[in-house]
């Protein structure tokens, strides 16, 4: 019986020397503002109770962990048609890379690097109206807080600086593969990134897949095959071009954001997330990693 409370505290020991280690993602100038010296942890278990410690409550910027739930929410309205927009392999390049997308014709090689973000943002837009409000429902449901909110600041820094993403966005609709102009999905993705959420916060969403795509007022969101399918890719492309090192060393499916934050998910048991400001040369949290690192050592619980 692993006690998940005394889990937590080993975890905060033994990252407290490293906290502030790494670079916060300066590309987007508000994400460049926050204090590095931070470090949250939390565990949510399927049975509904949380355990964190440290920064646990200090909202960060959910970034590219958004990608998860908008592909559950897309796949929730059955929306096979997505598969025929994005592929579901890693790609091997950085997360923004705009090479690949011109050899593969405007299909991304997978929903988590930016270019299948945008696209799995274009198709909850065209399924929904409002793929942004979707998302927010969605969190706020999850994590019980109806005040969560996108931060305008981050939001209006990620659209002024986003050349790269309106270069992915203006690809694929040359491709043919946008169904919305180009400005207003990108809008929607900006903004979605832009939530902020905290550690405690995102553990209790993430239970959606720890719990085969129940939702935690016991209704379906997904099919458990459709939840098991994004924990897999979570696995082979959420830390980006890092997904085999992170495999290889923490064994758990994960998925992480340029805020700092790793979402990582065991299923049938917990939901974790990881917090710290300072980014790897892939774009992944310093101290996040070494928190699920060590976590997944106190607890065994690598899926291999
Ligand atoms: N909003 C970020 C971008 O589009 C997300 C990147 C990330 O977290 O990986 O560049």
């Amino acid at each position: 019986m692993v006690d998940l409370h005394e889990a937590a505290r080993k975890v905060l020991r033994t990252v407290r020397p490293h906290i502030g280690e790494g670079k916060v993602a300066t590309y987007i100038p508000a994400l460049g503002e926050v204090d590095p010296k931070q470090f949250g942890f939390a565990v949510a278990s399927v049975d509904g109770d949380v355990y964190g410690v440290g920064d646990q409550d200090v909202r960060f910027s959910l970034q590219s962990i958004s990608k998860v739930f908008t592909l559950a929410l897309v796949l929730s309205h059955d929306d096979e048609a997505i598969w025929k927009r994005v592929h579901r392999e890693p790609s091997g390049s950085a997360f923004n890379s705009l090479f690949q997308l011109e050899f593969e014709k405007g299909i991304p090689r997978n929903p988590f690097i930016n270019a299948g973000a945008i696209v799995v943002t274009d198709q909850l837009l065209a399924d929904t109206g409002d793929a942004l409000g979707s998302l927010r429902g969605l969190l706020r449901a999850e994590t019980g807080n109806p005040d969560l909110h996108v931060d305008s600041v981050t939001a209006a820094s990620e659209s002024e600086t986003g050349h790269r993403n309106r270069a992915l966005a203006h690809l694929m609709a040359d491709f043919g593969n946008m169904l919305n102009p180009v400005e207003h999905a990108l809008d929607h993705y900006f903004r979605q990134c832009s939530i902020t959420i905290s550690a405690q916060e995102l553990a209790r969403a993430g239970l959606l897949l720890a719990r085969h795509g129940l939702r935690a007022d016991g209704s379906r969101l997904l099919t458990p095959k459709d939840a098991r399918r994004i924990v897999s890719l979570m696995l082979t492309c959420g830390p980006y071009d890092a997904a085999g090192e992170f495999a290889y060393r923490i064994g758990l499916p994960c998925k992480s954001g340029v805020g700092g934050g790793i979402l990582a998910v065991v299923p049938d048991r917990c939901a974790a997330v990881a917090w710290g400001p300072g980014l790897d040369e892939h774009g992944n949290s310093v101290t996040a990693a070494l928190a699920l690192d060590t976590f997944d050592s106190l607890t065994g619980w690598s899926i291999f």
